[in-house]
């Protein structure tokens, strides 16, 4: 089974022709509210591929509260970790402009609540689960309580998002640590000024976790681990219409195929579909596929 620890967000999406620059007011379409979160997203991702998936997640006292978790519900994923009160829920301000592209603002609410005496509460999930992945839309301390809380023979998987430093403990234990273009550079620092992303892969795996996984959008992504190399997984060509959430779908899909047994090449090509899939439609966890539109995609 796979437990995704992490955040439960509204997203309050706004259309725009550009996305305004700093001290500007741009006008845009009228509001739309989806259910998001990188946790929630990732959450509903698997479940939507059929993977048996729990949340552990902290919502408000609130509406925002009550969507996520009937959208969670509804997707077939187990809530009985999702707690509720002791902030607002969380919410992401969410502009995508024609081309797909987007800039967010979060207020983390609820999910800044998510404490480390939480997940020790969820000991019984812990233990059922074969994988565990986890983002950075929650307190670090609480990601560090994760990595104490693994059983022994599971699988933790870290998304660095919203980026920022980490301690050894938490990068020793990604198995793999997945990373964009952006999480890449701010994790490597200068380090990684005019190399290739095949060498941000070797010196990220230099850091310390046992495999690497860089997604790079329409592109693709490279895994990366001591045995293996790194190895080029190629992207599946689709008309993007909104990028918004497809790095969780990717991770959330990798994580339940490592679970299954699948090399990280493997899993990663499947992620890559699944990545694929869920740019060629609005939203976030609307966009995101059943297995069988994952394996149809480009087969046309
Ligand atoms: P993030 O959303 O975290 O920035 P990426 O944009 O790298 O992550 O997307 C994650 C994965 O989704 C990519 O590695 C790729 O497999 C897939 N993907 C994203 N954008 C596209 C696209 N335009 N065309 C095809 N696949 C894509």
């Amino acid at each position: 089974d796979l437990l995704v620890v992490g955040s439960a967000n509204a997203d309050l999406v706004i259309g725009v022709e550009r996305r305004p620059a700093a001290g500007e007011t741009v006008l845009g379409s009228d509001l739309a509210v989806h259910p998001g979160g990188k946790g929630g997203n990732q959450a509903v991702a698997a479940a939507r591929l059929g993977a048996r998936t729990a949340l552990l997640a902290r919502v408000g006292d609130d509406d925002y509260g009550r969507l996520l978790l009937d959208s969670q519900r509804a997707a077939g994923v187990d809530t009985v970790g999702v707690l509720v009160g002791g902030a607002p829920t969380g919410v992401a301000l969410i502009t995508v402009d024609p081309s797909g592209d987007n800039s967010i603002v979060v207020s983390p609410g609820a999910n800044g609540r998510l404490a480390p005496g939480d997940v020790r509460a969820a000991a019984s999930l812990f233990h059922a689960s074969r994988v565990v992945s986890t983002q950075l839309e929650i307190p670090l301390e609480t990601v560090v309580e994760v990595v104490r809380s693994l059983a022994p023979d599971s699988r933790f998987v870290l998304n660095p998002s919203p980026p920022r430093p980490l301690p050894q403990e938490v990068l020793t234990a990604c198995d793999p640590l997945i990373v964009n273009e952006h999480e890449a550079k701010v994790i490597l620092g200068d380090s990684l000024v005019g190399e290739r992303p095949e060498d941000w892969a070797r010196v990220l795996l230099a850091k310390g976790p046992r495999s690497v996984v860089v997604t790079l959008g329409a592109e693709g992504a490279l895994v990366a681990s001591a045995a293996g190399g790194v190895v080029r997984v190629p992207s599946v060509k689709v008309d993007a219409v909104d990028t918004t959430g497809a790095g969780d779908a990717f991770t959330a899909a990798l994580a339940w195929r490592l679970g299954t047994g699948e090399s990280l090449a493997d899993a990663a090509a499947y992620a890559a579909r699944v990545g694929a899939a869920a740019v060629t439609k609005a939203g976030a966890q609307e966009s995101y596929p059943t297995a069988a539109e994952a394996e149809d995609l480009g087969a046309g």
